[in-house]
């Protein structure tokens, strides 16, 4: 790891950091991977442009191309001595079409189709929808979509093996897309076939988030969380709010997950679409109360599939979502099968970095302020509140948090301070899990023997890295005792350079 190497005899330390991560932008961006992004070269300019998580959607592809992604996605990350965090979705209980006899099926208004339990490969008269329990969901009359709303079926007749439908609205089909029944609730239960067969795949491998598709309820999070400990891995868990239950349930939904994301493909198709640009702000600010990480996601340079940039329309909502407050936006068919990914990446961090001046620090710090201080504020908020103002108002040139399990400065972020913010871990792992977090640079770094080894480490590495020059002041957070997770406690304001700690 060239750029995070330190060497720990006092004379001879180096810190560094890539200067593609000094001018990243502070909102954090996803990339799904797939056939247009996923070789090593690829993934390392993704990393280049801006790319802070990769993300591997489990209900495409096969486990042969997962695996090869898990792979060059830490291959490329520590190469390029950067905390990359992996996300696998779930395919969660969620209906889609199965394979197909060909690419792309049209479908013609007003024609007769079947959509049949029976697994088989779909041509224009029938189609097998997995997993089992649509039939159960609907009734006749009901309407059924096909890819968020591509394809507009009336249900006419329903069996356990058929449902019978009549083409509203015509268009073209392709393997494993949604079939979704709005306003109606899955009644199925959430650990479906694919999504036990995507969950042993998670414990089987090394993923730092696993995002829950189809979520309803903090139950469904819960069961998932436990179903991952049994197997012996704890990643933190991304609830997708894609359907009006888990709106309704968002609250319940928060308090079990370790993020969130605005899941508005499913959203806009589920819901009246007018309604996803509310329902959005509203999850970010929940997820911004609670201190956790939001993701918003989905058609954000939609057009950049095809064309090398963006309409204004998307440069515009990915301002927007900054500005609502959002710690991540995502890129789903852009990076993982379109043909502009890097400049679509490109583009965010731009559109990302302007939004950024103008983001409204106090009020987005009030937020969470103001919810955490309710039955009374923790040591360890108070601490991360308190460095973030401190910060600010001496003008420091950055934050350094010492954390061991990344909680320490995923707080402070929470508090979304001016000023940079360093997460400095001896755990990679930790690294990752901060790769979600808004603002949150993560360094790899060894272990501190004692408390002066950490000022001083935080003063070299503010000196060496040019993030501040002598006399300069910068803020150290870290909690007390060293190396146990949840205590931040410790505040210090350290004019540079600090002085050289005496080891035994
Ligand atoms: P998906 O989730 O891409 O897995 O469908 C995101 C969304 O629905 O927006
Ligand atoms: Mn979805």
């Amino acid at each position: 790891m060239q750029h995070l190497e330190i060497r720990l005899a006092d004379t001879d330390s180096s810190y560094s950091l890539p200067p593609f991560l000094k001018s990243r932008a502070r909102t954090r961006i996803v990339c799904t991977i797939g056939p247009a992004t996923g070789t090593l070269s690829r993934i390392k300019r993704l990393i280049r442009a801006g790319m802070s998580v990769g993300r591997l959607n489990l209900s495409h592809g096969n486990s042969d191309h997962h695996n090869e992604y898990v792979k060059i996605l830490r291959q490329a990350a520590e190469e390029m001595g950067v905390a990359v965090g992996i996300l696998a979705d779930l395919p969660g209980p969620k209906y889609r079409v199965g394979e197909m006899a060909q690419p792309e099926i049209t479908l013609s208004t007003g024609q007769h189709f079947v959509l049949q339990r029976e697994v088989c490969e779909g041509t224009n008269e029938r189609a097998n929808v997995w997993p089992l329990g649509l039939h159960a969901d609907i009734k006749k009359g009901s309407l059924v979509l096909i890819d968020e709303g591509s394809i507009e079926l009336r249900v006419e007749e329903i069996d356990e093996e058929e449902i019978h439908c009549r083409v509203t609205m015509g268009g073209v089909m392709k393997p494993n897309k949604a079939v979704t029944a709005p306003g109606n609730t899955t009644t199925v239960d959430y650990f479906t076939p694919e999504t036990e067969e995507a969950l042993a795949w998670v414990i089987s491998s090394d993923i730092d988030y696993v995002g829950l598709s189809y979520v309803r309820d903090g139950d469904d999070v819960k069961r998932v969380r436990e179903h991952l400990a049994d197997g012996g891995v704890t990643p933190q868990l991304v609830a997708k709010i894609e359907i009006q239950q888990a709106v309704d349930n968002l609250s319940g939904i928060l308090e079990q997950s370790d993020a969130v994301m605005v899941a508005r493909g499913d959203l806009g198709v589920e819901l009246p679409f007018e309604r996803v640009p509310s329902v959005q702000k509203q999850i970010i600010r929940m997820a911004n109360e609670i201190g956790k990480p939001v993701i918003t996601a989905t058609q954000m340079m939609e057009s950049m599939i095809e064309s090398p940039s963006p309409t204004r329309a998307e440069v515009t909502d990915v301002y927007n979502a900054v500005r609502d407050g959002t710690d991540a936006i995502m890129l789903s068919a852009e990076t993982s099968v379109g043909k502009h990914p890097f400049r679509a990446v490109q583009a965010m961090t731009k559109i990302s970095k302007r939004a950024e001046r103008y983001l409204e620090y106090p009020k987005l710090a009030g937020r969470r302020r103001t919810a955490a201080s309710k039955g009374g504020l923790a040591v360890d908020d108070a601490i991360a509140d308190g460095a973030a103002v401190a910060a600010a108002s001496l003008n420091a040139k950055a934050i350094v948090a010492f954390t061991a399990s990344g909680s320490t400065a995923g707080r402070v972020a929470a508090y979304r301070p001016v000023t940079p913010l360093l997460a400095l871990t001896p755990d990679i792992g930790a690294g990752a899990k901060l790769a979600l977090r808004w603002g949150v640079i993560p360094m790899v770094v060894p272990e501190h023997g004692d408390i002066q080894g950490m000022f001083t480490a935080a003063s070299e590495l503010a000196l060496e890295t040019k993030i501040a020059k002598e006399g300069d002041v910068i803020v150290a957070v870290a909690g007390l005792p060293i190396g146990v997770p949840g205590t931040t406690n410790l505040l210090r304001v350290i004019t540079l350079p600090e002085p050289v700690s005496h080891r035994g």
